[in-house]
Order: structure tokens, then sequence, then C-alpha cells
């Protein structure tokens, strides 16, 4: 199964709406394999963030995510990168569809909710940024058989 990393960024604290962000993920049929709460700094942001350096807007983005702490959560499940994906919506969540985190909780382009991995790749590598091995719990999964057939992967 995929591990993807989901940041539930400064405002969805502080707007109270982690449980229900969280609970997407849960109905979802998505298994929560580590979460942890951190005060985010300019130098894990200038990495995580790289690709947006040169760009004008990079100081509020930073400050924003640096405005409040932030929840980071490990998601598994099958091709659980392209759901969670999927299920945070369009960057600009005004123009993130309906139904989505962003197009149901947020207006902005900068503020919006949540961070998703772009690919299993960039999973592996922001995972590792975030999370130690130890930070991993295994659990059984019984609802598995529900969620899932037994050929799919
Ligand atoms: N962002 C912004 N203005 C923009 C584009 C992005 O403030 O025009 C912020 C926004 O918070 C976004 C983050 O920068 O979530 C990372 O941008 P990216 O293009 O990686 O979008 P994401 O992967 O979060 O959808
Ligand atoms: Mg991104």
């Amino acid at each position: 199964m995929e591990r993807t990393l989901v940041i539930l960024k400064p405002g969805t604290l502080q707007r109270g709406l982690v449980g229900e962000v969280i609970s997407r993920f849960e109905k979802r049929g998505l298994k929560l394999v580590a979460m942890k709460m951190k005060q985010l700094d300019p130098e894990i942001l200038s990495v995580h963030y790289a690709h947006l350096l040169d760009r004008p807007f990079y100081p509020w983005l930073r400050d924003a995510m640096m405005a409040a702490p932030v929840i980071l959560c490990c998601w598994e499940g099958f091709e659980a990168v392209k759901v969670v994906r999927e299920m945070a919506g369009a960057t600009n969540a005004r123009k993130a569809a309906p139904g989505t985190i962003r197009g149901d909780y947020a207006l902005s382009a900068q503020e919006n909710i949540v961070h998703t991995s772009d690919s299993l790749e960039n999973a592996e590598i922001e995972l590792a940024r975030f999370f130690s091995p130890e930070d991993y719990c295994e659990y059984p999964s019984p609802l598995n058989q529900y969620l899932y057939a037994p050929d799919e992967k």
C-alpha cells in the first residue's frame, strides 16, 4: 500500500477544522499510521517549499505556515497519494470543486487547509522530512475485507 503526507495547515487548526478534515480521510477508508503536531520553522519550510522559493508570494506562504502549529499525518491505502490529492482539490480553493476539502472549507490560493504530497516519490521524501521510523504505528486493519477486494492493489 502507498503512504502519503497530509499537513493540516495553521488556519485549519485555528478555525477548528482539524477533526472534520481528519474525519474525511477516515471515512474514505484510509488508515492513519503516524500523526504529530509541530511548529514549523523557516529552515524546514524552505526545503518543503523549495519549488516556490523564488515566487513573490513565498514570504507570505512561509509566515502563514508558521502562524500556528500544523498537524502532520501519514495516511495509508491503495493509491493513497492520488486518492488524497484528489480529495484535497485544486490549489486555489476558489477553483476547487465542491466536495473536495479545499472546495468545501476554503476560499484562498494560500489559505487552503491542507498540504498533500503530489507523487509517490515526493510522498516518500516528504514523509522522511517530518517523521522518523519510530513515529509509525503498526496495528491490525480488521475492516480491510470490507474496504478492498482480495485482488486490489
Ligand atoms: N500558494 C500560494 N499562492 C499560489 C500558489 C500556491 O499561496 O499562487 C501556496 C498554497 O498554500 C499552496 C502552497 O503554496 O498549497 C504550495 O503550492 P503548490 O503549487 O505545491 O500547491 P499544492 O501542492 O499545495 O496544491
Ligand atoms: Mg505541492
